[in-house]
């Protein structure tokens, strides 16, 4: 592709040291799925007036394999932001020309705020674990006393939440904790934001509940359209394990990515209920998998890569959640406008393999 050459070519202009740190620690990570998850996640260097930010719809965990970065005019993004400029919200705008055909990533906004050279945006799942619950702002204080802290509630990715960002940034904040969302660290060096990433994980560890009682002969007695299939990820099945779980699960969707790649919620059958009859009952589209209360979990056949690690991320995130633990859930508008959203399509028409 004409595109790489270019950004192969003109990336190696401003190829340093840090940057080729910035791939080997945004592949350490984007390959860990406790880190980030297929495609999400997005890492960034600040180079004087431009800010190199993974492009949308690529992987982090191919950094070292593919040119996944793509210069943004660094200047211009923050005074739109500053000034709330409608062009706020595409990052394609302040795409500098003739390094690449790729659209910056929708999150670029977000690191942009920071005064910080280098800049990591993930999905960990012991960050989500407490950003999902409604007491998060009580459980992240006791622990994370050690660490310069903010919390920022819920918004749709983009030019908003940076904004909602940048009010609560102090100068010494480094770690942001996005509500229903992620989390975000910042620092000076490529060794200090990779210590403060894990530090920040370790801090917010939880134990992992494993059930038992997965049963895939009454799953695949469920199945008479052919169209479910048993996962390969044994793990999928802890969504379903506990008539709890099954009611966290089907409440309502937890965090953006769950929405983009495998729609609202999760769905369960109800007693005796077969795959066929759900396709009758929804006719619009298939759910990416139906879970059997306390049997476990069917996957669609054509469920996508995307969809299959976002349900692993809601095993690893409901595995950690405690027994009483209550939730936040998007709004059915959050829903609407993240499965409306223009950007989003692009990204998920890259990634759809
Ligand atoms: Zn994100």
């Amino acid at each position: 592709m004409n595109g790489s050459k270019m950004n192969t070519r003109k990336q190696s202009e401003v190829t340093s040291t840090d940057f080729d740190a910035l791939k080997v620690l945004s592949a350490d990570f984007g390959r860990n799925p406790l880190h980030i998850q297929g495609a999400g996640g997005n890492s960034s260097i600040k180079d004087g007036d431009k800010m190199w930010i993974k492009a949308s719809g690529t992987l982090l965990g191919d950094a070292l394999t593919r040119e996944v970065f793509v210069p943004v005019d660094l200047v211009s993004m923050r005074t739109a932001l500053e000034f709330d400029h409608a062009q706020s919200d595409t990052p394609a705008v302040f795409l500098i020309p003739g390094f690449s055909d790729l659209r910056p990533s929708i999150e670029t906004s977000l690191h942009a705020v920071f005064s910080q050279r280098i800049v990591l945006h993930t999905h960990c799942i012991h960050t989500i674990a407490h950003a999902v619950q409604t007491n998060v702002c009580d459980l992240l204080a006791a622990r994370l006393s050690e660490f310069n802290w903010a919390f920022v509630p819920y918004a749709k990715p983009g030019a908003n939440l940076a904004r909602s960002v940048m009010k609560v940034l102090k100068p010494d904040t480094d770690v942001i904790i996005l509500g229903n969302h992620g989390l975000i660290v910042a620092g000076e060096t490529i060794n200090e934001v990779r210590a403060l990433q894990n530090k920040v994980h370790s801090a917010l560890a939880l134990s992992v509940r494993e059930l038992a009682g997965e049963n895939y002969n009454a799953l695949m007695d469920r199945v008479d359209d052919g169209e479910y299939v048993l996962p390969n990820d044994l793990l999928l099945h802890q969504i379903a394990l506990s008539d709890k779980r099954v009611a966290l699960v089907t409440a309502g969707s937890l965090y953006p990515d769950h929405v983009i790649f495998c729609g609202i919620a999760v769905t369960a059958l109800s007693l005796n209920q077969s795959t066929y009859e759900v396709k009758q009952h929804d006719k619009r589209k298939q759910p990416v998998c139906l879970i059997v209360p306390e049997v476990g979990l069917l996957l669609h056949k054509d469920a996508s890569m995307g969809a299959r690690l976002m349900l692993r991320c809601l095993a690893d995130v409901i595995m950690r959640l405690p027994e009483n633990a209550e939730l936040n859930y998007l709004t059915q508008d959050q829903n609407y406008e993240l499965l409306d959203w223009d950007a989003e399509k692009y990204r998920q028409a890259l990634n759809a393999e």
